[in-house]
């Protein structure tokens, strides 16, 4: 085998040749990292011996400037050096090398290294040779261009850890999924030149689409990159039946610019990236820009940098989200479970206390559900349920915590409402429930419910838990008189 040497020590040097011209290799020996490139791009070589820590060029940099040459990215390389720290070894693996060995180095144990490396890069040689075809050998380098290219090199790497770095401090700032996608836009933006950025993310049946505008669009331009990203989604992640009628869309424009008179009507570059968990190809990443011709593969390459390590970050904060939603939501109408309702209302009625505030609740019992169950089934009653849960949700302000309290008993908690109030609200919703068309078969059905209403402050109110039990009571009123009203609680049980 033609072997080449890069040690600054004459003794190695010396030493080495003497080890491998008896094992009946032929070697080549220089002594240092500049040398050994220049060399390595002249000639033909099967194996390269390299020394770490060497005058300008360190055998490290060696390595990390072959490793990013197509021609060399198989080459074998036997890292041999003083450096014997754990830590040493594990960066010069890092760095590229195909084996790592220490001085003062044992004959026979160096002498299987190459063996081993060389099996081992017989492996990888097809595609080895096909590269050396592909790429001609390389003009031998200037002394001062390689060194330049050495740290320019490195500047790069820097460049791309720092990057990665960026990423995963968004991580570390446990925020939301829309705080997240924006703060990765902006890595994105702050690297990358493009007009408008979306992350569509796949949630169940549905996507949400976050789109950040950085440059003046025009609302077309925005249109059709849209349009363009989610038919490359549905090609490359094989979610041809999602659906995106639905679709949620956040728009992210600070500076106004989407409704900005502009030209920039025509999508110059645009360049999506899938981001993917282990399980699923769940979103993407699309950048897009109207003026500065296509990306070019280095920016390319930079996207799919961040958007590979944004990825995980992504994937992670989704999965808290769901867990969280999990640990509190109920599980067939999403609202509150029967848990967090009571945590929130201790927490809620404390505070009323404190502050001298108002607050009431609101207890819903859907009439007859027994016998609606009976006569239609029981998969018919859990949608009529969701619908309630539904009618719920538009009937209440957005600081009403709505949950499910068991089977066909929901409850609402009013902060800062007076009894009258709430039973105003109350009123709403029975009517709403009322009047309800649930679509059925060829027709609709309807329901209706009896709701009770307490509030704080009341003398017969001293807990939380009285709260319950007397919107309880009132409920209970509403059944005996007759079902389908609303009753406020009252302690001589008059309405
Ligand atoms: P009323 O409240 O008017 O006195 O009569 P009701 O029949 O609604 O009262 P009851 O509390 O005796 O019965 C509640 C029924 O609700 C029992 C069960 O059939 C139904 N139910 C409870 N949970 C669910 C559920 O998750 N899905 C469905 N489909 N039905 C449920
Ligand atoms: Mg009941
Ligand atoms: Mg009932």
């Amino acid at each position: 085998m033609r072997i080449l040497v890069v040690d600054d020590s004459p003794v190695i040097r010396y030493a080495l040749e003497e080890v491998l011209v008896s094992a009946g290799h032929s070697v080549t020996t220089v002594p240092n990292g500049i040398d050994g490139l220049e060399v390595i791009h002249q000639k033909e070589f099967d194996l390269m011996f390299l020394d770490i820590d060497m005058p300008n060029l360190s055998g490290l940099q060696v390595c990390r400037m072959l490793r990013n040459d197509p021609k060399f990215r198989d080459f074998p390389i036997i890292m041999l050096t003083a450096r014997d720290q754990k830590q040493d070894q594990y960066w010069g693996m890092e760095t590229g090398a195909s084996a790592y060995l220490t001085k003062p180095f044992d004959r026979q144990n160096l002498l299987e290294k190459v063996d081993e490396v060389m099996t081992d890069y017989e492996k990888k040689r097809e595609r080895a040779r096909e590269m050396v075809e592909a790429i001609p050998l390389l003009k031998a380098e200037e002394t001062d261009d390689v060194v330049f290219k050495a740290g320019e090199l490195q500047e790069t790497q820097l460049f791309k850890m720092t990057l990665v770095n960026k990423i995963y401090q968004i991580a570390n700032t446990q925020r939301d999924l829309q705080d997240t996608c924006r703060s990765i836009s902006d890595v994105f933006s702050a690297v990358l030149d493009f007009d408008l950025a979306m992350f569509l993310l796949t949630d169940e049946d549905r996507i949400k689409l976050f789109v950040y505008v950085y440059k003046p669009i025009s609302r077309d331009f925005f249109m059709a990159v849209k349009k363009k990203m989610i038919e490359e989604f549905k090609e490359k992640s094989g979610a041809i039946s999602i659906s995106t009628d639905n679709a949620q869309v956040e728009l992210h424009d600070p500076g106004h610019n989407m409704l900005k008179e502009t030209d920039a009507v025509d999508i110059m570059g645009i360049e999506s990236t899938l981001l993917e968990s282990s399980s699923d190809k769940f979103g993407m990443f699309t950048m897009a820009r109207s003026a500065n011709g296509v990306f070019t593969p280095e920016e390319k390459a930079t996207c799919e940098l961040i958007a590979s390590r944004s990825s995980i970050v992504v994937d992670n904060v989704r999965m808290y989200e769901k867990i969280k939603r999990f640990a509190v939501a109920d599980g067939l109408t999403g609202l509150y479970n029967h848990r967090y309702f009571q945590e929130q209302l201790e927490k809620e009625y404390s505070r009323a206390r404190r502050f001298n505030l108002s607050l009431s609740m609101i207890m819903i019992d859907i009439d007859h559900f027994k016998k609606f169950n009976d006569e239609y089934g029981h998969q018919l009653g859990d949608v009529i349920l969701k619908g309630i849960a539904a009618i719920l949700r538009r009937s209440v302000r957005d600081i009403d915590l709505i949950a499910r309290y068991g089977g066909e008993e929901f409850v609402v908690i009013l902060p800062e409402t007076p009894k009258k109030n709430a039973t105003i609200v109350a009123e709403r919703i029975w009517e709403s429930i009322r009047d309800n068309e649930f679509p059925y078969k060829d027709g609709f059905l309807k329901v209706t419910a009896s709701l009770g209403v307490s509030g704080h402050p009341d003398d017969d109110i001293k807990t939380q838990l009285d709260l319950i039990a007397k919107a309880d009571e009132a409920m209970y009123r509403a059944k005996k008189t007759g079902r389908n009203c609303v009753v406020l609680y009252s302690p001589e049980g008059r309405p």
